[in-house]
C-alpha cells in the first residue's frame, strides 16, 4: 500500500470492483476490505441480475414499471429509467468478463422472480453472486493500476483538500489519502437480531459519510425478504431465493395451506413488502409462527439441478426439499435507503462517491424489485466511475495528508453494545414498525452512541461496528419518530 492514491475505493463487493474496473486505467487506484475480497453481500446474491437483454419478448418499459410497482412508486423515475436502460450493456459488460449465465440449448436462460412481470433475471445456478464476485476480482488482480489490501477496515475518514483514511490494519493504524473517495461499502443487516446479510454488513460507510456530513437519506426503507430458513439459532439466516417462489413454490401457513390468496393476487409473487406483511397477518390470523416454502410438487431433479446451493444447505438442516417443504420466516434482507447520490454517484460532500447498497440513488423507492440491486451496483458504481475519471482530467498537485491522533486508548469495548442494539431494532421496527418501541429504542441509543463517541476506547474492528451499528440505528429510528 502507497502513501497518496488518486482514488480510494472502500469495499470489494460488485460497487467496489466494478468501479475500480471503470477508472481509467492511468488513475493509482487502492481497492480496501475490510475482510476477504470474497466477503461481502455480493458473493451471498443467489437468485441473479435483472436485464432486458431478451429484447424479442421484453421490454425496458416493462422492467421500468415493474420497478416502479414494486417501490410504490416512490422511485426516482430518472435513476430507474438510467438503470433499465444502462443495465442491458453492463450485464453484457460482464459476460465479456468472462462470467458464465446459466444457459439452455445454447441461449441464456432467463428465470422469472416475484414482482417482475417477464422471465429477465441472468442466474448462475443459485451461486449468481459468487460468480460475478469471482470473475471481477480475477479482473481486478490483472490491473496493475489497482492496488488491493484485505483486512483492512477503514474507521475515520477526514476531509481537507483531499481525503484521508485511518486505516486499521494486523493491530496497526495507517493512514492513505487520496483525491477522490467512493464509497462501495454494502448494506446494515447486522443491526437486526436475523438478516440473511454477511458479517461485513455493518453499515460503516454510512456512518463514517455521516460524520463527514454528508447527507443521509431514507434509512428507515429496510426490506425484510418473506423466505430466511427459519432457524432462529444463527445470526445469519440462509436466504431462500425469490426465484424459488418464482420456479412455483407455495407458500403455506401452519396448516399447510396456501394463504397467499386472501392478501393479494398475485400470489406468491407478489414484492417482498406485501409477502412479508402478509405473513405477519396471517401469523396474527394462526397464532402461529410456523410457514413453509413447498416446492415438493416439482421434478426432484430439475430442483436439485437449479438450485444446488439452497438445496445442500437446507439438506444440511434436515430437510429435504424435493421431498419436505422448507420452515420459512421473514428477516432483514436489504436497504433501500442510504448515502445520498445524485445520478452520477456524487454525495452532498465533494469528492466523495458513494454506489451499491451503502447509496440512496432512489431507484428502489420503498421496496427493492427483486434482482434490481446487483444491477443499480453495476450501472451506478459505472457512473461514478465515469464521473471520477471526467474530474481528475482538471485534478492535480501534491495530495496533503490529514493528521489522525495516535490511538494511545486502551480500554476496550464493553461487551454486549452490539446485542442490545440489535434487541432494540427487532422490537422497534421488524416488517411493521412499532411506535411505542421506537420512541423508548431511540432514546437509548441515543445514550449509547454518546458513550461511544465520547469515552476513549481503543479504536479497533470491534469498537468501529459497533460504532457504525448503533449510528445506524440512531439515524433509522430518528426518521421514524
Ligand atoms: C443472501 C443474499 C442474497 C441476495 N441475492 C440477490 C440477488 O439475487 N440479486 C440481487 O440483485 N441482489 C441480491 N442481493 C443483494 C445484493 O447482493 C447486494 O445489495 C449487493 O451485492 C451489494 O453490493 P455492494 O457492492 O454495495 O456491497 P457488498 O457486496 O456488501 O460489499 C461491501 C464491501 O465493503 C467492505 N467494507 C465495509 N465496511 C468497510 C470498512 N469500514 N472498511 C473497509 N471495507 C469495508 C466489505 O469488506 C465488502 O468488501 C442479495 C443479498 C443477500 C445478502
Amino acid at each position: 500500500m502507497k502513501k497518496d492514491y488518486d482514488v480510494v475505493i472502500v469495499g470489494s463487493g460488485v460497487a467496489g470492483l466494478y468501479g475500480a474496473l471503470n477508472l481509467d486505467p492511468a488513475l493509482r487506484v487502492l481497492l480496501l476490505c475490510k475482510r476477504s475480497l470474497v466477503l461481502s453481500n455480493s458473493a451471498l446474491a443467489q437468485g441473479g441480475v435483472a436485464a432486458v437483454i431478451d429484447t424479442q419478448h421484453d421490454s425496458v418499459d416493462s422492467h421500468f414499471n415493474d420497478t416502479l410497482i414494486a417501490g410504490g412508486f416512490k422511485n426516482n423515475k430518472d435513476s430507474v429509467d438510467i438503470l433499465v436502460n444502462q443495465g442491458p450493456q453492463e450485464v453484457r459488460k460482464l459476460i465479456e468478463y468472462g462470467v458464465d449465465f446459466d444457459k439452455v440449448d445454447g441461449a441464456i436462460h432467463f428465470t422469472l422472480e416475484g414482482g417482475h412481470s417477464k422471465p429477465r433475471i441472468l442466474h448462475h445456478k443459485d451461486f449468481t453472486g459468487r460468480a460475478i464476485v469471482e470473475t471481477l476480482i480475477e479482473t481486478v488482480k490483472s490491473r496493475p493500476n489497482i492496488d488491493v489490501a484485505e483486512n483492512s477496515i477503514v474507521c475515520g475518514i477526514k476531509k481537507g483538500t483531499n481525503f484521508s483514511f485511518d486505516i486499521y490494519i494486523d493491530g496497526e493504524h495507517q493512514v492513505v489519502s487520496s483525491y477522490y473517495c467512493l464509497l462501495a461499502t454494502g448494506g446494515i443487516g447486522r443491526v437486526y437480531e436475523y438478516t440473511t446479510n454477511s458479517k461485513i454488513a455493518t453499515g460503516d460507510g454510512i456512518a463514517l459519510a455521516y460524520r463527514l456530513g454528508a447527507k443521509i437519506r431514507n434509512l428507515h426503507l429496510v426490506q425484510f425478504h418473506p423466505t430466511g430458513f427459519a432457524n432462529k439459532l444463527t445470526r445469519e439466516t440462509f436466504l431462500i431465493s425469490e426465484s424459488v417462489r418464482g420456479e412455483g413454490a407455495y407458500l403455506l401457513n401452519c396448516h399447510r395451506e396456501r394463504f397467499m390468496q386472501k392478501y393479494d393476487e398475485r400470489l406468491e409473487l407478489a414484492p417482498r413488502d406485501v409477502v412479508s406483511h402478509a405473513i405477519m397477518e396471517e401469523e396474527k390470523a394462526t397464532g402461529s409462527s410456523e410457514f413453509y416454502l413447498d416446492i415438493t410438487h416439482k421434478d426432484p431433479e430439475a430442483v436439485k439441478n437449479r438450485f444446488p446451493m439452497i438445496y445442500e444447505n437446507v439438506l444440511k438442516q434436515g430437510v429435504d426439499m424435493t421431498k419436505e417443504p422448507i420452515p420459512v420466516y421473514p428477516c432483514q434482507h436489504y436497504l433501500m435507503g442510504g448515502i445520498d447520490v445524485s445520478t452520477e454517484g456524487k454525495t452532498s460532500i465533494d469528492g466523495l462517491y458513494a454506489a451499491g447498497e451503502c447509496s440512496h440513488t432512489g431507484v428502489h423507492g420503498n421496496n427493492r424489485l427483486a434482482s434490481n440491486s446487483l444491477l443499480e451496483a453495476l450501472v451506478f458504481s459505472h457512473r461514478a466511475a465515469d464521473e471520477i475519471n471526467r474530474l481528475m482530467k482538471s485534478t492535480g498537485g501534491p495530495i496533503k495528508s490529514a493528521v489522525f491522533p495516535e490511538d494511545e486508548n486502551t480500554l476496550p469495548l464493553p461487551s454486549g453494545i452490539r446485542t442490545e442494539t440489535r434487541a432494540i431494532m427487532q422490537r422497534a421496527y421488524f416488517v411493521v414498525p412499532n411506535q411505542q418501541e421506537i420512541v423508548k429504542g431511540y432514546e437509548r441509543i441515543a445514550e449509547l452512541k454518546k458513550m461511544l463517541e465520547q469515552t476513549p476506547y481503543r479504536v479497533d474492528r470491534n469498537y468501529v461496528e459497533a460504532l457504525s451499528l448503533v449510528t445506524v440505528a440512531y439515524i433509522i429510528l430518528k426518521e421514524l419518530l
